[in-house]
């Protein structure tokens, strides 16, 4: 059911743009607003330029758009060298928006010195817009990856798989990005189950952060075309789910999803 799509690799556009944070490193940005051109694309991560000298690089970068043209952004914080590349994911079904509070508090915070950590914040900005677990196709993204893909649903219905793995530019976005980093550790926040999945995942990891967060772990169904699935079968275990309660997260909350994030990264 695996099947590559090179529009999706085109659509990642690993572009330089403003960094949001103080300090951050990178080229120029180009005009706000502009589109990506063909003379802006990189061939992606290795051709990025090195900050050999900094290694607490903080930057953020366009990845490309949603369906209704909606930004799709990954932040890069740590050392850009480091093998040991984490990726966190905060929202990927849209009415399921609080793990972007742990995303941007990452975001925010001191750069890892041994590890290349990326977040997307938000991977399905139409969904959050709107306030829907699908995106503007009305696809559920978690279900649309290539992992034992099946033509789940009907158009419209919470389990719609859409037309075919990788339909979806979020989904093309997200694939395409992660087998360019082959990261060691994906986290994905959905909500409001309150469980770190028991999944064929990091399983270590996922103890650890159980036990930083006093979320409880048990085993999530593991769904066709679900991100984590797909990643782990790339990859090796190396993604998994963290439920977060229903609502927003506290201030406090988030702190301590991010200071778990922190602890559980690779190094190297
Ligand atoms: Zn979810």
């Amino acid at each position: 059911m695996r099947r590559d799509c090179a529009q999706g690799l085109a659509s990642v556009l690993v572009v330089m743009l403003a960094a949001s944070a103080a300090g951050c490193t990178g080229p120029p940005r180009p005009p706000a607003g502009a589109r990506p051109t063909p003379a802006s694309r990189t061939a992606g991560i290795t051709q990025r330029p090195r900050a050999a000298a900094d290694p607490g690089v903080r930057r953020s970068m366009l990845l490309g758009y949603s369906v209704r043209h909606r930004r799709i952004v990954a932040i890069e914080i740590g050392d850009p060298d480091s093998l040991a590349r984490a990726l966190i994911v905060g929202c990927i079904d849209g009415n399921e928006p609080a793990g972007i509070a742990i995303a941007t508090t990452l975001a925010g915070g001191p750069p890892p010195a041994e590890a290349d950590l990326w977040i997307i914040p938000d991977l399905n900005p139409d969904g959050v817009a709107a306030g829907t677990l699908a995106n503007s196709h009305g696809v559920r993204l978690n279900r649309n990856f290539p992992y034992q893909w099946q033509p789940l649903g009907p158009p419209g219905s919470a389990s719609y798989a859409g037309p075919r793995p990788l339909s979806e530019p979020e989904t093309r976005i997200a694939a395409a990005l992660i087998k360019r980093l082959r990261p060691r550790l994906t986290i994905y926040y959905h909500q409001p189950l309150t469980v770190v999945d028991d999944s064929q995942g990091p399983q270590a990891i996922e103890r650890r952060y159980a036990e930083l967060t006093g979320l409880p772990r048990r085993p999530l169904t593991d769904y066709p075309g679900s991100a984590a699935g797909w990643q782990d079968t790339l990859l090796g275990p190396t993604a998994f789910v963290v439920e977060l309660p229903a609502g927003s997260l506290s201030p406090a909350s988030a702190r301590r999803d991010a200071a778990a994030v922190a602890d559980v990264l690779p190094r190297g």
